[in-house]
């Protein structure tokens, strides 16, 4: 079996034979402007460059010209069965460059594809499932299997395929004629025996892919699959791999030491620490509920005792409260609206600013209408807030000495 077929009809595609190459010579031999974007573009004779293709996004970089100037490629795509290189600004075609892929970038790329093939391979030796969808991303890498997978199941998979990894097992690329393709097996999303291109994991896995894939095992550094769900009958998960899930780790170190300092808990316990917390918050939260009813009871007792006590031609109740809930104001207001025909004006807050209730008692539909009460009391107060004839809910920033005034001024008038 030739293990070269590196060249498309123009170009020599030196990222199909060697994943790490990333410094590189060659010539231009076209130089484009894209239709689409009017862009310039150059095709080479030969590239490290790896096309976005396959789910895997492209590489980008930058190109050295002869003078020494440096000209950045933002893009590298597959356009009518040429590699076009997308650059800053036009260079002519003839000029000698020296090319420089993003190395970084592409070993994170290399790192989780790899980590998907290998994931991938083992699932499908182990249950026979198919990857059905693919998408990678800067940071990680989301794959669709054929068939659904337990926590258990995911857990075994990740721990063999770090397996492999420590194994440092070789990675190689082959290019099977027709003919051999056909005799072999291998996972492959299309149905195809030409131009086939074989990534094998020695032992594990063998796949038909374009893209550029590291040459051991050992350089995917450790392997995570982050999360996993059911998808569409099967399992959709994230994986990433090396680079991607050393940043992740960096993440969960950053976020469990602030979890840490906070709650003071041990380095491998803060899950039980943050449970607890969350326990007792919870209780907290009964017991200031039930507070809040029984003071709320409290007040509109004694605001009751007060309105049985006013004078018959008494228009308005005011009531001030320092730290009754919206539920708690309006079960006081509606007790006062049952026993006082005026304007119950309810008042929750301290002097940095107050939430208001105002409500008449239904009796009082024909003869009062609080919607032009509200909005005099709002514009007077800097406040905010409406509703309807019989009750207007909002806020104020006003203090209680200039409510109270405003209040009585309104219910004179009305
Ligand atoms: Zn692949």
């Amino acid at each position: 079996m030739k293990n070269e077929r590196n060249k498309n009809d123009r170009t020599e595609l030196l990222y199909e034979t060697d994943g790490g190459l990333t410094d590189f010579e060659a010539v231009v031999i076209e130089s484009l402007v894209s239709d689409e974007t009017k862009e310039p573009c150059i095709v080479l004779d030969r590239t490290a460059f790896f096309p976005e293709g396959g789910g895997q996004p492209s590489d980008v970089g930058s190109i050295v010209l002869q003078s020494g100037e440096t000209v950045r490629v933002t893009d590298v795509r597959t356009v009518d069965g040429c590699v076009c290189h997308f650059i800053e600004k036009k260079v002519e075609a003839g000029e000698k460059i020296t090319g420089h892929v993003d190395a970084a970038r592409r070993l994170r790329m290399m790192q989780d594809h790899g980590a998907e093939h290998l994931v991938c391979g083992l699932i499908h030796n182990e249950f026979g499932y198919d990857n059905v969808g693919f998408h990678m991303s800067e940071k990680e890498v989301v794959v669709d299997v054929s068939g659904p997978l337990t926590d258990e199941q995911i857990r075994m998979i990740e721990e063999r395929a770090n397996a492999v990894v420590y194994s440092n097992v070789p990675v190689t690329i082959s290019f099977p004629s027709p003919e051999e393709a056909a005799s072999m097996e291998y996972r492959s999303k299309l149905d195809v025996s030409e131009n086939v291109r074989l990534v094998t994991i020695e032992g594990v896995d063998t796949c038909a892919c374009c893209a550029p894939h590291v040459s051991f095992t050992g350089q995917l550094g450790v392997i995570k699959i982050l999360s996993f769900m059911p998808h569409r009958g099967g399992t959709r998960m994230t994986v990433v791999a090396g680079l991607d899930a050393y940043a992740d780790y960096v993440m969960l170190h950053d976020s469990n030491a602030k979890i840490m300092d906070v709650l003071s808990s041990p380095r491998d316990d803060t899950g039980s620490a943050v449970s607890e917390q969350m326990e007792r918050y919870m209780a907290l939260k009964e017991e200031n509920t039930a507070l809040r009813k029984e003071m709320a009871e409290m007040v509109a007792s004694s605001v009751l005792e007060r309105i049985r006590t006013m004078d018959p031609g008494e228009k308005s109740c005011v009531i001030f409260t320092a730290s009754l809930d919206q539920i708690g104001l309006r079960n006081v207001v509606n007790r006062c609206t049952a026993e006082f025909d005026g304007y119950v004006c309810a008042f929750s807050g301290d002097n940095s600013g107050y939430r208001y209730i105002f409500a008449v008692s239904p009796d009082m539909e024909k003869s009062a209408d609080l919607r032009g009460f509200t909005k005099e009391f709002n514009e007077i107060t800097g406040g905010r807030g409406g509703g309807s004839a019989l009750m207007t809910t909002g806020q104020t920033p006003a203090g209680r000495d200039e409510i109270q005034n405003c209040v009585d001024k309104l219910c004179k008038k009305a």
